[in-house]
């Protein structure tokens, strides 16, 4: 299996955290999206302990909310003691509602409103990220007005290419977010933010990409050069170092057999080793680190459930399992073209052998869920599972065609419960006047 927390049991059933999962489809209903809340727990205590082992006390995991957000993953962070990452007045007022620690959390995004940045500043958000000159104004204005410093991080774009997808890859210089150290903006960006009298500089921010694999700690090891050679020559002209080193995020995760599994810790403890090396090389004080997962730490920990409905064979052509949800509960494969592992839940004894697309029931020949996947024959009424959809499924989700998103149930110690209620029909219309 893809996943430690994905098994068979004797009835022959697909398994999910323990649990039976077309009993599981049966009590809820499908679509379904479930949510291993253990495995969510322990991928951050993975982090936790890394990155305090490697980089020492004071570095930590920030949570990438955009991943999967909704009230009770800010719980869980809070628990797990956890900073969290938001991009949006929405993310922001959920991890609020949650009851989240709000000097813990982090806002992002290459657009901030001067409306956002006020709300963040009202919410409480610890440090913001800011993301270019306009916004270091903004931010500075809006401190000042209030009489108060606000804590900030400059996001800079080191100029490397991840090698992963063109869509996630943030981090070359021609990308949207941050301020280009190559061009030599980053230098005038750094010198600005340090002459504004409401903003404490606590350090630089970077994010290469997501679902980052090819030797994951060589795209963090060449950021973090470029990140310190630039902190290194800030230090000579304005003597200033950074508190805090940002390296963003985006360890890559399993989809399919064929990606490989990252050694978190392993990978951490090589980073570490890297800049504390080049810290004592440049003599520059060692910061402390920030990593900002987002995917792995909720992916492997979802799975979502569907009822098959129409089978279509094409003969001479191709074939087509269709069911009940599609790019609505999960955009990914026409977004990016992502790859995804998929069983039937109630078949799992049974011979894979019918090539079919997964598809999906909205009104669009784009809505695929995966391609050429191979399954056993499909029936109407089967529990069709796509694994390692708890990042960038829910939060992704839309109503397209006025289909209803489905619930989110988690799972936790053989006990399952709703922390997100199924849309009904009503929902739909909450806006329409
Ligand atoms: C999206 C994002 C992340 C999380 O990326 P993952 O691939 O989900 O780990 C982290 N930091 C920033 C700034 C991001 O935009």
């Amino acid at each position: 299996m893809i996943c430690k927390n994905i098994a068979v049991n004797e009835e022959g059933h697909l398994t999910f955290a323990g649990q039976d999962t077309t009993d599981l489809a049966n009590k809820y209903g499908t679509p379904l999206y479930l949510m291993d809340e253990d495995r969510i727990r322990h991928n951050c205590r993975v982090y936790k302990k890394a990155m305090l082992e490697g980089f020492g006390e004071g570095s930590f995991p920030s949570y990438a909310g955009k991943a999967a957000c909704f009230k009770r993953i800010y719980e869980i962070m809070r628990e797990e003691d956890m900073s969290v990452d938001l991009v949006s007045p929405g993310e922001i007022y959920t991890a609020y509602k949650a009851g989240f620690p709000m000097e813990k959390a982090f806002f992002h995004g290459n657009n901030k409103t001067d409306a956002d940045i006020i709300f963040a500043i009202d919410c409480g958000v610890g440090c913001i990220v800011i993301d270019g000159m306009d916004e270091l104004t903004a931010v500075q204005t809006i401190a000042a007005s209030r009489g108060m410093q606000q804590n900030v991080l400059l996001r800079l774009t080191p100029g490397i290419d991840p090698h992963t997808y063109e869509a996630v890859a943030t981090g070359k210089v021609d990308s949207k977010f941050g301020v280009a150290i190559e061009t030599g903006q980053a230098d005038a960006f750094v010198n600005a933010a340090l002459a504004c009298n409401s903003l404490c500089v606590l350090g630089y921010h970077c994010h290469v990409g997501s679902q980052v694999f090819d030797d994951a700690d060589d795209v963090y090891v060449d950021s973090a050069d470029v990140m310190l050679t630039f902190a290194k020559k800030m230090h000579e002209k304005f003597g200033y170092a950074p508190q805090i080193l940002d390296i963003g995020g985006g360890y890559g995760v399993r989809y399919t057999e064929n990606d490989p599994t990252v050694d978190i810790a392993a990978s951490i403890r090589k980073v570490a080793d890297h800049i504390r090396r080049l810290c004592d090389e440049k003599g520059l004080p060692m910061p402390n680190v920030i990593m900002e997962p987002g995917r792995s730490i909720v992916a492997d920990a979802g799975m979502t459930l569907y009822t098959a409905g129409t089978v279509k064979e094409i003969t001479g052509y191709k074939n087509y399992l269709s069911v009940d949800g599609g790019m609505t509960d999960n955009p990914r494969y026409a977004l990016y073209g992502s790859e995804y592992t998929v069983y039937i839940a109630n078949k799992m004894a049974h011979k894979a052998d019918f090539l079919c697309d997964l598809v999906g029931r909205c009104c669009e020949s784009g809505d695929v869920i995966q391609p050429d996947v191979t399954v056993p024959m499909p029936e109407r009424g089967d529990i069709v599972a796509v694994c390692t959809t708890g990042a960038y499924n829910y939060s992704m989700a839309s109503n397209y065609n006025r289909v209803a998103r489905p619930p989110v149930v988690m799972l936790s110690n053989g006990k399952n419960y709703v922390a997100v209620r199924r849309e009904t029909l009503d929902d739909l219309l909450l806006n329409d006047l």
